[in-house]
């Protein structure tokens, strides 16, 4: 069976109309028009008036004037209905056709596929959620481009070191050596953590990472922290000092995911901080809990400070890439921040020191 299409559909519904309604009109007319026509004569002549002689001549001429007048109303009416119906089906199929023709290039892949805005509010508000829909695929094709490219970066770096080590070895230039299998052990480290932290990293940006918030006390988990931290210090590097009132009130927080922003932090100020202090200061204010922590090392560049929580940035490539970081921790810490709810922000003065702070919402 064929289908018939929505535009023929549309015009021949308004034609039936347009039928229907003349058809009735001109047959209910034919009808009673000239029952009433003769009706109207008889009570003429009831009054006196004498038409007997032109009473067939007038009733005729009545017929002619009526048959006349309906045929060039049906023709003229006809006509103009069905330009009309043409006219509307056409207006209302053209968006829809457009809708149809885009759909199929954004499912091609042409991403950056807009539709014009259409005076038809319906069609308008159509128009209008596929153009969002269009754009917010278009932002995670980009980001997902930009991701790998990011990513095959990143993973060259060990790959060529452990790769030119091996080759070396298996032609003979270079012996193996204890130094050689450590820095070896070093690169494959180095990609077993990128490949952790990336899994991380895609988890808290997907939101698949579970975050359970309850009400917490995190003085507790600051004073262990802390403690940690200062026993990994050595005797002339940082000292580590945690400025906290007794009473914290409770954070609406998971509380494992607080520790993983604190760790990164505290990771962060250590290995940039060579001597000086490592502060962690907790104060609340309004329904927030700020805690900061704040170093006296390198500091961040202003340059690169509004980076910093991107991912894969590293404000000093080579000495970061030795150091072993990866460029994750912060974008992860962020993430993880205002899936919280929270915010985290970064204050920098290079040579003076850096202070990144968070806060999370009070329960
Ligand atoms: P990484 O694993 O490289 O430390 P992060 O995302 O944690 O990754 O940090 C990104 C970059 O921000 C670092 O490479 C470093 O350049 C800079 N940075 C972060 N914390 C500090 C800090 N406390 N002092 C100076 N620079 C910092």
């Amino acid at each position: 069976m064929t289908k018939v299409g929505l535009r023929s559909r549309l015009f021949f519904s308004h034609l039936l109309v347009m039928i229907v309604g003349v058809g009735s009109f001109a047959i209910i007319s034919k009808v009673y028009s000239p029952r009433f026509f003769v009706q109207h004569l008889e009570q003429l002549e009831g009054t006196g008036f004498r038409i007997l002689y032109a009473r067939t001549y007038l009733v005729r001429g009545f017929e002619t004037a009526w048959n006349r007048s309906t045929f060039w109303s049906v023709v003229v009416g006809g006509t103009t209905a069905t330009l009309l119906s043409y006219w509307v089906s056409k207006r209302i199929m053209q968006p829809l056709t457009q809708m149809e023709r885009s759909t199929r290039r954004l499912a091609a892949g042409k991403l950056d596929e807009r539709l014009p805005a259409s005076e038809i509010p319906e069609i308008n508000r159509l128009a209008n959620s596929f153009n969002r829909m269009a754009a917010s695929l278009e932002g995670v094709e980009q980001r997902r481009r930009e991701l790998i490219s990011d990513l095959t970066h990143e993973l060259r770096t060990p790959l060529t070191i452990v790769r030119g080590y091996l080759e070396e070895m298996a032609d003979g230039s270079i012996d193996p050596s204890p130094e050689i299998y450590q820095q070896l052990t070093k690169e494959t480290k180095r990609l077993e953590r990128l490949v952790n932290d990336l899994q991380e990293l895609s988890k808290a940006e997907a939101g698949y990472l579970p975050i359970n918030l309850q009400p917490a006390n995190l003085r507790p988990l600051l004073e262990s922290l802390v403690e940690k931290f200062a026993d990994q210090l050595l005797e002339d590097g940082p000292v580590i000092r945690l400025d906290c009132p007794p009473q914290l009130p409770l954070v609406l927080a998971d509380i494992d995911r607080v520790e993983q922003v604190i760790v990164n932090l505290l990771g962060n100020a250590v290995r940039y901080t060579a001597n000086g202090s490592i502060i962690v200061r907790v104060w609340s204010e309004a329904n927030r809990l700020w805690i900061a922590v704040a170093d006296t090392g390198g500091g961040i560049a202003p340059e690169d400070l509004p980076h910093v929580f991107e991912r894969f940035f590293r404000a000093d490539k080579s000495r970061s890439r030795n150091s072993g970081g990866t460029g994750i921790g912060l974008a992860i810490s962020r993430r993880l921040v205002e899936l919280q709810g929270g915010k985290i922000e970064v204050e920098s003065q290079l040579g003076k020191g850096s202070t990144f702070r968070f806060y999370l919402p009070l329960a």
